[in-house]
């Protein structure tokens, strides 16, 4: 950690100041370079657990934690794919998650399924609960839906991803499904991802429209801290007035990747909202190394109460497939 001196301060003053952090950071290594101070810490935790008490010292400027201390668990945690049932994410396969945005009636939703299946997903989505904008809006199947997933199951070895917005879900949902994921409202929602941490069960955060790479990293190291290493990380893109303009920021994806090693999927849907931008982001999303993309696609779009507008249809899934087949070549 590197602390800058506010201007002008007299030697003694910062003198002092080495001694006021000494007192509570009892096994760190406290150094004087001129302008600013180091800190050395074996302990990473310990020095972000600290930092507003070190803010507060009079005479500080600017305290900066290094990547290390910031992210200590991201840091330690050894980076390796992901094994989910018969499917591992992080390696160098590009996989395909995709589904509808919501199970809605069972029999389009196993169709679906096989016919995704045959064209080449690798993971289903399987939604029970939609958080929408309005209260009025399709607010998903909840736990009606659980017996469609149950026999799905039944009819693939895929692995399934559901959305948890609530820990009350997790324990019905545990044994039915292979990924839980975190969509971009609850990124912030510091009670469930702890929950999810102690879950233990593979975790796929999105990230939130608008947060920041460092919200979004400290949202994983949430999960990390209760002992879950098993998170994959999703780029959904941010939201503009009228939806359309947002887009996935590729950029942070890459940044993502590099600071953390973990498992990269882009959602290519909820960041284009447009069918025809599909297959192109699909290309741009393999080509900066993402782990693979998440897509929503079913039966019939145009029959469904959410999110049709940029569901693409099975025979537009089997091209999309086609062309990511060429890719992994
Ligand atoms: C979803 O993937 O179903 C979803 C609701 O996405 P997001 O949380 O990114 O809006
Ligand atoms: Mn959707």
């Amino acid at each position: 950690m590197i602390i800058h001196f506010q201007n002008n301060l007299k030697e003694k003053q910062k003198k002092e100041i080495k001694i006021s952090l000494a007192k509570f950071l009892k096994k760190a290594e406290i150094s004087i370079h001129g302008s600013y101070l180091i800190i050395e810490n074996e302990n990473k935790e310990e020095l972000s657990g600290f930092l507003s008490r070190i803010e507060a010292i009079e005479g500080i400027g600017l305290a900066k934690l290094s990547n290390e201390e910031t992210y200590p668990l991201i840091n330690k945690r050894k980076i390796s794919p992901l094994k989910i049932k018969n499917k591992t994410i992080g390696d160098k396969t590009f996989r395909l998650i995709a589904g509808p945005c919501a199970i809605e009636d069972k029999n389009t939703y196993l169709k679906t399924i096989k016919n995704l299946e045959k064209a080449g997903a690798d993971i289903l989505r399987a939604p029970l609960f939609k958080p929408r904008m309005s209260p009025h809006s399709f607010q998903g199947m909840e736990k009606n839906g659980l017996n469609i997933i149950i026999e799905a199951r039944n009819k693939t070895s895929l692995p399934f991803i559901t959305e948890i917005t609530d820990p009350r879900q997790i324990d019905w949902l545990y044994e039915r499904v292979d990924i839980f994921q975190i969509g971009a409202r609850n990124m912030r929602n510091y009670e469930l991802l702890k929950e999810l941490g102690s879950a233990r069960k593979p975790v796929m955060l999105k990230r939130a429209a608008g947060a920041s790479l460092k919200e979004w990293l400290l949202a994983a190291e949430y999960i990390l801290s209760r002992g879950n290493d098993k998170i994959i990380l999703c780029e959904r893109g941010d939201y503009s007035p009228n939806n359309s303009e947002g887009g996935i920021n590729f950029n942070m994806a890459l940044r993502a990747i590099d600071l953390s090693g973990l498992p990269m999927i882009i959602d290519i849907s909820h960041s284009t909202t447009a069918k025809k931008f599909i297959l192109p982001m699909a290309k741009a999303s393999a080509a900066i190394g993402a782990n693979g993309l998440m897509v929503e696609a079913s039966l019939n779009p145009q029959l469904a109460s959410v999110d049709g507008k940029h569901t693409i249809d099975i025979s537009r899934f089997k091209k999309l497939s086609a062309e990511i087949k060429k890719l992994r070549k």
